[in-house]
């Protein structure tokens, strides 16, 4: 059987496995990356039909890896933001130009950015075993030894540093016997594109309607993102309804600020769990993306925490082999995870308040929420702090979110 040795194994090819492969490419590290679905195929769970919103330092990240040139064609700025809850007086409005900043963040379609960063990826000496899936994961003394399984049959592949970048449902997190903290939101994500009346405008929309948030997000060629989060009772039907008549659905339950809803594309549901392992670190491993922590889609952060941690490790990891220390020790990782805690455990609290205090409406409340929404409209250090989550800067940045190179 042949056997591969790298200083590090990255399992797991979407979004955040091949970001981490480019952040720490041209870096001296032998770097392997398995992925068990073929980039270009449409069941790549990664590269599939959703719209992210990229924050600001997102941006920066992606800029300091050199990768912002490329991406930039397709993206479309968010320059405004409109957060209101319908039918209630309570809305507070953002602009870019407030803080300085060319946008709050941008957006683009999920494929074309996996796309993009693969394409890199091919022209990287980052060793590619695609498609193959891990199968087993065994530690010798400092070494992994791991089993993947490709279109020629087994392979060994060796590493000191193993990354598990392989998705909510983790095989390797269950293999490690890593415990998560889960939730079942019992609500769903319809996914589509639509077309208005009005033009974008470069605003994003978050509107709390009492079926459930809906997201607005413009996109190129005057086409807009729409994300609905919904109950499970009050999900299947819509699904099931006419174009015709979910337009009216969504017309009925966004309003007009957009004019009239025209076209609508097909539509995408995701179920949605929160997910969150505590322990993210052992001696020669780390958790990381969707692995580590699922989110509510709701405050669209979810890639873009993955893409701080990135920023941390690829930072931590650099450090460590400058100093001539071992980047796989355990010393080196709890530092890691010691700098990402506090971030993550914020972003999670704040994912999940907004999913309560918007998902249920009795009336105490509607009543906080609205009182919130005109207390952040008017109050300018409260509304300050909510750009920073927002924009992804509050807290001490490592060097890629702040557009430095490593
Ligand atoms: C509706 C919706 C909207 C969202 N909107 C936003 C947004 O606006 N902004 C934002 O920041 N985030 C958003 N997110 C979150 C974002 O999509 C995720 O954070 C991101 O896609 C996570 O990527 P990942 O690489 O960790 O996981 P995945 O994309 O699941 O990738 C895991 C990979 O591992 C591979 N794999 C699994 N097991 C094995 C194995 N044994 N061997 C080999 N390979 C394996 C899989 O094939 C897969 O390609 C949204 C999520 C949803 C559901």
């Amino acid at each position: 059987m042949t056997k591969a040795q790298f200083d590090i194994i990255i399992v797991g090819g979407g979004l955040v496995g091949v970001s981490l492969a480019l952040a720490l490419r041209q870096q001296g590290l032998a770097i392997a990356m398995v992925e068990a679905v073929p980039p270009r195929v449409a069941q790549q769970p990664g590269f599939d039909a959703r719209t992210l919103a990229l924050s600001w330092t997102s941006h920066q990240v992606l800029s300091a890896l050199g990768l912002w040139a490329e991406i930039a064609p397709h993206v479309t700025p968010m320059e405004h933001i409109h957060v209101s809850d319908k039918g209630h007086f309570g809305f507070t409005r953002l602009h870019a130009r407030d803080y300085h900043v060319p946008a709050l963040g941008y957006v683009i379609e999920i494929q074309r950015l996996g796309k993009l960063l693969y394409e890199t990826l091919e022209q990287t000496d980052v060793t590619r075993f695609c498609p193959a899936t891990l199968e087993q994961a065994n530690r010798d003394g400092n070494t992994w030894e791991l089993t993947i399984r490709g279109e020629s049959g087994p392979m060994t592949l060796t590493t000191g540093l193993l990354i598990g970048a392989d998705g909510a449902q983790s095989p390797l997190r269950q293999q490690l016997q890593l415990t998560t903290r889960e939730k079942d939101y019992q609500q769903s994500a319809i996914v589509t594109t639509v077309s208005t009346s009005l033009a974008h405008d470069n605003t994003a929309f978050e509107r709390f309607t009492p079926k459930g948030p809906i997201a607005l997000l413009p996109m190129t060629h005057d086409r807009q993102a729409l994300i609905w989060t919904l109950d499970n009772g009050d999900f299947a039907p819509l699904m099931a309804l006419s174009d015709e008549l979910f337009l009216q659905q969504v017309q009925q339950s966004f309003g007009y600020r957009r004019g009239k809803f025209l076209r609508v594309g097909k539509r995408m549901s995701y179920p949605l769990k929160f997910i969150h392992c505590e322990e993210q670190v052992r001696e020669g491993f780390v958790l990381l993306g969707n692995a580590a922590h699922t989110l509510h889609p709701v405050a669209a952060q979810g890639f873009n925490l993955c893409l701080r941690d990135i920023a941390e490790l690829a930072e931590v990891v650099v450090n460590a082999k400058l100093a001539g220390n071992d980047f796989a020790s355990l010393a080196t990782l709890d530092t890691y995870q010691a700098r990402v805690n506090q971030y993550q455990s914020k972003t999670i609290k704040i994912t999940d308040s907004i999913v309560k205090y918007f998902s249920d409406d009795p009336y105490l409340l509607t009543k906080t929420r609205n009182a919130g929404l005109v207390l952040l409209d008017t109050l300018p250090m409260l509304k300050r702090r909510f750009v920073k989550r927002t924009m992804g800067t509050a807290g001490n940045l490592p060097k890629l979110c702040r557009g430095l190179e490593l």
